[in-house]
């Protein structure tokens, strides 16, 4: 008999196995259906299966192929490590009490060829936030180094104490291992109030991952920390716009004065910045200062979902676009970090949207970013139609084939590639020797 994707749940005590009379089961949108063996990969290195606590596995009886609650175990889904965009999020029936998920994505998970499977797809090869790349009692020795060498800046102490020691945040612990992409923080403040955001939460939702930067860097911190890995690092960028952060173009003026200030120190590496492009006339301010790459985040191209999911105070959806077409041109290398949720990206309309976009804007790169969050907040949040077969979509995988087809130009990822890479460091730098003021 050929082998299936069987179902995994967990039971009281916390073991998790598998169910050899249940076919797995995926969710896209509020759509369960069976797992397609022909999508699985095997369950990455550094993945972590997580419990969903009051949900009920669903999947579909061998015997007559009918889908059924599992009312006895409880939900496992899979959350992975960057790189790997997921095709469709666990399935299980939520019970009427249960808790929101935690700010994390849930992919499906199975037990296939004697191993855990996902259906996902390693989308970039850049190993920059592999965990394998990281060590963690190395990172620690490197903060509080860099902390001694630079004692009064706050920027370095937030990026090294909260970013890459309690978040761990791969581009704070590459910014200490200096190499690759470095963060600047910059924004304590937003004009937008994603349901999912990282940074800030209301009391009464669910616990944010980071707790939004407290204040805002003065540019010779910002100098302070950004020249020395440009000159040196490999592949180097630093970007601005952060995890832990609000909107950096509501600090625009003063990124652009950074960015002068920086550009007279050294002209190697890539200045970055990660938005939610409210503010057109600011990205042009930032272009004109020397800004060389942007990456503009979205949940959807279609209004009313975007607006659903962002809350935009004080702009419209319009004023996002009007800031890719901008930068584009600008000349600026020019991506959007698209936040993925099967179901939703995969939408006909959406993907209706997406070309539109493409073609109007001459879109360098797609970050095809798994969305964290709990998929029935989501799906509430944004008005996904209850009734299952309500929506149409594509799949995710034939997605992905449609649009790399249809715009080979696109390049496809999940990071910032360096635009200016410059693979070796000049002689002349010594490391952590520059000092502004
Ligand atoms: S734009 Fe970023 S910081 Fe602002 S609410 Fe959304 S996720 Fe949070």
């Amino acid at each position: 008999m050929p082998d299936y994707p069987k179902l995994v749940a967990a039971n009281a005590a916390g073991e998790i196995f598998d169910l050899p009379d249940f076919h797995a089961a995926g969710r896209s949108g509020r759509e369960i259906y069976p797992l397609d063996p022909a999508l699985l990969m095997p369950l990455p290195a550094s993945s972590r299966l997580y419990f969903l606590p009051q949900r009920v596995p669903v999947g579909y009886a061998r015997k007559n192929r009918a889908p059924q609650r599992l009312d006895e175990y409880t939900a496992v889904a899979a959350f992975l490590p960057p790189a790997y965009t997921i095709f469709s999020v666990a399935a299980y029936h939520r019970q009427t009490a249960a808790p929101l998920l935690p700010i994390y994505a849930y992919s499906a998970v199975c037990w296939y060829q004697d191993r855990f499977c996902v259906p996902a797809l390693r989308v970039d090869d850049d190993i920059k936030h592999d965990p394998a790349q990281f060590s963690l009692n190395k990172i620690k020795k490197l903060v509080e180094q860099r902390r001694r060498q630079f004692p009064a800046n706050r920027l370095i102490s937030h990026h090294g104490i909260n970013c890459a020691l309690r978040y761990g945040c791969p581009n704070a612990q590459n910014l200490f291992l200096q190499r690759w992409e470095a963060p600047i923080a910059v924004s304590a403040a937003c004009n937008a109030a994603c349901v999912g955001c990282i940074s800030e939460q209301p009391g009464d939702t669910v616990q944010s991952p980071h707790d939004r930067l407290g204040f805002v860097p003065t540019v010779e911190e910002m100098v302070e920390l950004a020249v020395p890995h440009l000159e040196s690092a490999p592949q180097a960028i630093v970007s601005f716009g952060q995890g832990c952060e609000g909107e950096p173009l509501l600090q625009g003026a003063l990124i652009a004065a950074a960015i002068k200030k920086i550009r007279q120190h050294t002209s190697r590496g890539t200045i970055h910045l990660n938005t939610n492009g409210s503010r057109p006339a600011m990205v042009s301010l930032l272009c004109d200062a020397g800004l060389d790459s942007i990456r503009v985040s979205l949940n959807s191209l279609r209004e009313p979902v975007y607006a659903a999911y962002y809350q935009p105070r004080g702009y419209r959806f319009a004023d996002v676009i009007a800031s890719i077409q901008f930068a584009r041109q600008k000349r600026l290398w020019t991506s959007i970090n698209y936040l993925s949720f099967p179901g939703v990206t995969d939408d006909d309309e959406e993907f209706v949207a997406l070309a539109r976009l493409i073609e109007a804007s001459d879109l360098n790169m797609i970050q095809w970013r798994n969305l964290n969050i709990d998929p029935d907040w989501y799906a509430d949040s944004i008005g996904l139609a209850d009734a299952p077969g309500t929506t149409k979509f594509l799949g995710m995988p034939r997605l992905l084939k449609e649009i790399r087809e249809r715009f080979p130009q696109v390049r496809f990822g999940y990071f910032n590639p360096p635009v200016k890479a410059e693979p070796f460091a000049p002689r002349s730098v010594k490391r952590n020797k520059f000092k502004t003021g």
